[in-house]
Parts: C-alpha cells; sequence; structure tokens
C-alpha cells in the first residue's frame, strides 16, 4: 500500500510519463503532416498570436488532406505551408506558403471549411494556376476575360445572364469575381456534396441530397473528380452521373485551353 509520500511521489511520476507521452504523440503528428502532405505547423511566433495546434486538429488535418489525395497535397511536400491558427477569430487566407485560420474555438467544421477552401487556393497555386490556365472557360465552367478582367454569366452582384450555361443553384456564393474563388467553393461544394453534409452547403435546398447540385452543374463535378482531385473510381468520394451526362462533361473539358500562364 501507498503512504502518502510516495503515493505523492508515484502519482508525479504518472502524470510526467503521460504529459511525455502526449507531446511525443503531438511531435509525431506534427512530422507526420510536415512529412507526408508538406504542412508545416506554426505553433508559435512572436506576437504571441499563434496557438498550439489540439490534437483532434491535428487529426482532422490529416484525416481530410488523406482524402484529398495526392494530386492535391504531393506539390506541397517540397515547399511546405505554414499553417497556423490565430487566437485572434475570424476568416482565414493564403498568400506566400502561409495558411492562417482564425480561432475557430469549439466549432471544428469552420477550421475544416477554411481548409478546403484556402488549402484549394494553395494547390492550385503550386501546380500552376491549372483552373484558369486551362480549364475555367471550357464550357460548363463558363468564364471568359474581358481584356484584364475574368467575367461569368453568374457574376456576383449582377443578375445572371439568360442563356445555355451551367450553374449551381444556390444564389450569391457560387461563383465570386474570379476563376480561384469559383474553384476554391466548387471544390469545397464537391466535398460536403459527397460527404451529405448538407448542412454545410447553404442555401442549399435542405430537402434534397448534396449531390443534386450537381444536377444542375456536372462539368464541375467531373473536373473537381477527375482533374482536380484525379480521384480513382474505388475513392470513397468517388460518384458517378448517367451516362449522358459523364459523356457531355467530359466534352467540355476536353476542350480546354492550354494557354500558357
Ligand atoms: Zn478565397
Amino acid at each position: 500500500m501507498f503512504n502518502k509520500h510516495s503515493l505523492t511521489d508515484w502519482l508525479g511520476r504518472l502524470l510526467g510519463l503521460t504529459e511525455t507521452e502526449s507531446s511525443t504523440e503531438h511531435t509525431r503528428a506534427v512530422n507526420t503532416l510536415r512529412a507526408t502532405y508538406g504542412l508545416r505547423l506554426v505553433e508559435t511566433d512572436p506576437k504571441g498570436n499563434a496557438r498550439a495546434w489540439r490534437s483532434s486538429e491535428l487529426s482532422l488535418l490529416h484525416d481530410t488532406l488523406r482524402l484529398l489525395g495526392p494530386t492535391f497535397y504531393s506539390p506541397f511536400v517540397d515547399n511546405p505551408i505554414h499553417l497556423w491558427i490565430d487566437r485572434n477569430p475570424g476568416g482565414g487566407s493564403y498568400g506566400d506558403h502561409w495558411l492562417r485560420i482564425g480561432e475557430p474555438g469549439g466549432d471544428e467544421s469552420i477550421l475544416y471549411r477554411i481548409l478546403l477552401h484556402e488549402g484549394t487556393h494553395a494547390s492550385n497555386e503550386y501546380r500552376g494556376w491549372p483552373y484558369e490556365n486551362e480549364f475555367c472557360t471550357c464550357p460548363g465552367l463558363d468564364w471568359r476575360k474581358e481584356g484584364d478582367t475574368w467575367t461569368h454569366p453568374r457574376q456576383q452582384g449582377r443578375p445572371p445572364e439568360p442563356g445555355d450555361w451551367e450553374t449551381l443553384p444556390v444564389d450569391a456564393r457560387d461563383v465570386s469575381v474570379a476563376p480561384g474563388e469559383d474553384l476554391a467553393e466548387m471544390v469545397r461544394y464537391f466535398v460536403h456534396s459527397v460527404r451529405d453534409e448538407r448542412a454545410w452547403l447553404w442555401p442549399l435546398d435542405q430537402s434534397k441530397p448534396p449531390l443534386y447540385l450537381w444536377d444542375t452543374s456536372p462539368t464541375r463535378f467531373v473536373f473537381v473528380r477527375d482533374h482536380f482531385l484525379q480521384l480513382p473510381e474505388s475513392h470513397p468520394w468517388y460518384r458517378r452521373l448517367s451516362p449522358e451526362v459523364e459523356a457531355r462533361a467530359a466534352a467540355n473539358l476536353a476542350r480546354r485551353s492550354r494557354s500558357q500562364p
């Protein structure tokens, strides 16, 4: 049995051991994210704005990147993204290999959604902007450049143009002011729809299954699946539309421009 002194001693050793084990686990997770996915986690900074990552957040990063797949993350491995959580809440941003996520508090879905959006900007940039340079002017994606300005039949802040073009059945957030924003939201919609995360597809019609987005915009669905993420048919996110619609989307995407950056 324990006397008071040895019990204290034993508890101290136990707690010390637990701390060592959890910090070893943390270090291992951080190293894996760096080596496998090219994410360099920043957990402190001179101003004290960056905070340490929680173990559940490390798992979320690992699981999400693994599912997004090597086409998405492998460009980061040789030139890692600095990824940090800002103690100041609000939004996220990506630029110059730094990805900031405002403090998500207890709601990890915020972290998840920002990671999908900003991570898509990063992957697109690391790969030399394939969406802008090869795909976005295809029929079904429907961007065109007038001088230096990108335009789309459904542009934020303007009434949609009439005509034969595909669109997402949502209002203001489907197409932004630039192809890059369109792509970031497109990937986010793709992931949320194939995962049946209908609550995050605002302002989706909640009475319908999330995949109904792709009935109105099949070219986007096929673009993300086959070109931006290049998912194999065995992937849990892989979905197919009807053969006729698949053929139409594939024909649209075959008309990629391959213009030089
Ligand atoms: Zn953005």
